[in-house]
């Protein structure tokens, strides 16, 4: 039996596009919305943050996450993705990394305006994602490593 969310996909996916509307985004006006839910049931939202210094852009993922991990959450099982495109907009490589972090198993709901959908694992979003576990081995016997799910763990 599949475990019921806390909150449903459409509820997710309207905080992102509520999300969306607090984008700041003067240079390209491509507003993008996230919402991340965790697994106790807790929503994060994020949104697009341009800068006059383009390479200074952040992603709505990534500012969904920052917010959430800055807040002390690590366990992720959904994000919705909001974007006024044709097609639906998946998360840049940069987010796809920064999401694997996390976990494989986060699902990964992409929607444009017009309701169209896909819907991926952040492990499909990012095959053989650099995790923690690139570095099991690695290094001296009492170093610290971080889990996928983000907990300290202590090798050796
Ligand atoms: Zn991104």
């Amino acid at each position: 039996m599949v475990e019921k969310e806390l909150v449903s996909d459409s509820e997710l996916i309207e905080l992102a596009k509520k999300a969306r509307e607090k984008a700041y985004v003067p240079y390209s006006h491509f507003a993008v919305g996230a919402a991340l839910l965790t697994r106790e049931g807790k929503v994060y939202l994020g949104a697009n943050i341009e800068n006059a210094s383009y390479g200074l852009t952040t992603c709505a993922e990534r500012t969904a996450i920052f917010k959430a991990v800055s807040e002390g959450e690590r366990d992720f099982v959904a994000m919705a993705v909001v974007a006024d495109s044709e097609e639906v907009s998946a998360p840049c490589g940069a987010c796809r990394q920064v999401l694997a972090e996390f976990g494989e198993d986060i699902r990964v709901i992409m929607v444009n305006l017009e309701g169209k959908r896909l819907e991926m694992s952040s492990g499909e979003l990012l095959p053989q994602a650099f995790t923690a576990k690139n570095m099991a081995g690695a290094g001296q016997d009492d170093r610290e490593t971080t889990s996928k799910r983000g907990e300290v763990q202590k090798n050796g």
